[in-house]
């Protein structure tokens, strides 16, 4: 693990710069009618701008007012003054042998966070950030060793959603028919960051990607993933009620303490507690838990069956992943015949192990492999620097 301070101090940005134009990205349907309203769009016109503009963002996936061909030239000057429709700048696209896409992208600050599209036979996953790096310091993940960490806005969240549609080329053509299996149908929440350690802005963006008159994804595409921060779990069944996964990785609350830290506030019980009612009150279907294969730490028969005890009538799916090594990581990934006898014994008790494939891993695109690239390029300088004995 690496020896960087762990900064606790989450920036969130304010969504309205002071001076400049306001954002449309990312605003609830109320909040760009009030933006609207204070702009100077009269109250009963309010609503019907609201949803002209929006189908106009984020179903025909325009940038400029100037092409809103069904609001009056004046209106989209009006516009054009004091709003922007503006989503985070792709600085880096890295495509794998895989076929798998890993964008770097710049956001307000000069921040950076990773997107990377997963393409599948049947679907197309977007694995979108919710942070710049992570709070939480999980000992395996490499997002964890990163200082910088910031809260992203809902326009930088649902942004990256919408510049992975650029690069797809998928928003669609007026008039044409609609794609029978989309390039991007999957959402998941397992990028650099806490995903509910950002709430609010994670559920605005994802009311966004669900709008029906809009991107339009069910929310049993979208799956959300959490260290297990027991609070907000209700929460999300609540407010977003979509799919919910959990970095599970450990059976005992002293090996979960050192590779979950966040289980010393909420250990095993308290989270099997906040799962066991999410299913029903978000009136979705099972949950995932996450388990990443650890040599000789968490992956022995003892621990496959102490895992399917503890969630014993939790409808469940368990995904096991091959540990993602990264440079310098205190760990090494379990053999494949030890995840196979783990997935065996699993599998018996009657639940699906899907083991998961590590994709991208030739552009460090897999699972807690994710860092921005200045964040590593600047560690690389100093390992040149000690090198030179500065
Ligand atoms: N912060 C959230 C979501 C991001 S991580 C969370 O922790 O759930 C997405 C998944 O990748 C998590 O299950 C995480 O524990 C796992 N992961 C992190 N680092 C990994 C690594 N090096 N190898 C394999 N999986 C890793
Ligand atoms: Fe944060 Fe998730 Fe990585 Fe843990 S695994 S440090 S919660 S991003």
């Amino acid at each position: 693990m690496a020896d960087a301070p762990i900064t606790q101090d989450v920036m969130t940005i304010p969504r309205k710069l002071p001076d400049g134009p306001q954002n449309l990205v990312g605003l609830t349907r109320a909040a760009m009618r009030d933006a609207l309203i204070a702009a100077g769009t009269p109250e009963k016109q309010a609503k019907m701008r609201v949803g002209q503009i929006w189908q106009w963002i984020y179903q025909w996936g325009v940038r400029d007012f100037e092409a809103m061909t069904n609001l009056s030239k004046a209106y989209r000057a009006e516009l054009a003054e004091k709003f922007v429709i503006e989503v985070p700048e792709v600085v880096t696209r890295q495509v794998s042998t895989d076929g798998t896409r890993k964008y770097l992208v710049r956001i307000a600050g000069g921040h950076e966070v990773e997107v990377v599209y997963i393409p599948e036979t049947d679907r197309g996953t977007l694995c979108i950030s919710s942070q710049v790096g992570c709070t939480l310091t999980c000992s395996f993940c490499h997002t964890g060793t990163q200082k910088l960490v910031r809260n992203l806005t809902p326009a930088e969240i649902i942004g990256q959603v919408m510049v992975a549609r650029d690069d797809l080329g998928e928003w669609p053509e007026q008039g044409a028919p609609k794609n029978e299996v989309r390039l991007l149908s999957n959402i998941v929440l397992m990028g650099m960051g806490e995903p509910l350690y950002n709430f609010e802005g994670v559920r605005d963006a994802m009311k966004i990607a669900m709008d029906p008159e809009g991107i339009q994804l069910s929310r049993r595409r979208i799956t959300l993933s959490t260290s297990g921060v027991v609070p907000e779990i209700a929460r999300t069944a609540q407010e977003i009620g979509c799919q919910l996964a959990v970095s599970f990785h450990a059976t005992t609350d002293e090996v979960r303490d050192k590779l979950v830290p966040i289980n010393k506030r909420w250990n095993i019980e308290a989270l099997l507690d906040a799962l066991r009612a999410y299913p029903k009150a978000s009136n979705s279907e099972r949950i995932t838990f996450e388990y990443v294969m650890l040599k000789g730490v968490n992956d022995t028969d003892e621990d496959a069956r102490r895992l399917v005890k503890l969630i014993e009538g939790i409808p469940a799916k368990i995904n096991l992943i091959p540990f993602n090594e990264w440079p310098g990581a205190p760990y090494e990934r379990s053999s494949n015949n030890r995840i196979r006898a783990f997935a065996d014994i699993i599998y018996k008790a009657g639940y699906a192990t899907p083991i998961r494939t590590p994709r991208g891993e030739d552009i460090m695109a897999a699972c807690g492999q994710l860092k921005s690239a200045t964040e590593r390029a600047r560690k690389s300088r100093k390992q040149i620097e000690a090198e030179l004995g500065r």
